[in-house]
């Protein structure tokens, strides 16, 4: 018997904490912050063309921005900033 199905995952949502279940590989993140997210990566990328050379850390965006810093991350691990944005550095 062939089972081809994509396995599933019980994940939290990178936005809003809340528990979803996805399938294996897909981004995590649930229906009702598709949008919240996607205006927040337009803020963050805007913030960093700003500030291009001044290095900000995960954190001074967190707070420039006025959101929770998990949030930031979670677009950081969803990879949204890896080759448009140099300047974004881990935390010290
Ligand atoms: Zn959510």
């Amino acid at each position: 018997m062939v089972i081809d199905e994509v396995p599933l995952e019980l994940v939290k949502c990178g936005m809003c904490g809340k528990a979803i279940v996805v399938e294996q590989g897909e981004r995590h993140i649930c229906s009702m912050c598709v949008d919240e997210e996607h205006r927040l990566y337009t803020s963050v990328r805007a913030l960093l063309r700003d500030y291009e050379r001044s290095g900000l850390s995960i954190r001074d965006v967190a707070e420039i921005l006025k959101v929770d810093e998990y949030k930031v991350t979670h677009l950081v691990e969803s990879g949204y900033f890896v080759l448009a944005l140099r300047g974004l550095r881990p935390n010290d």
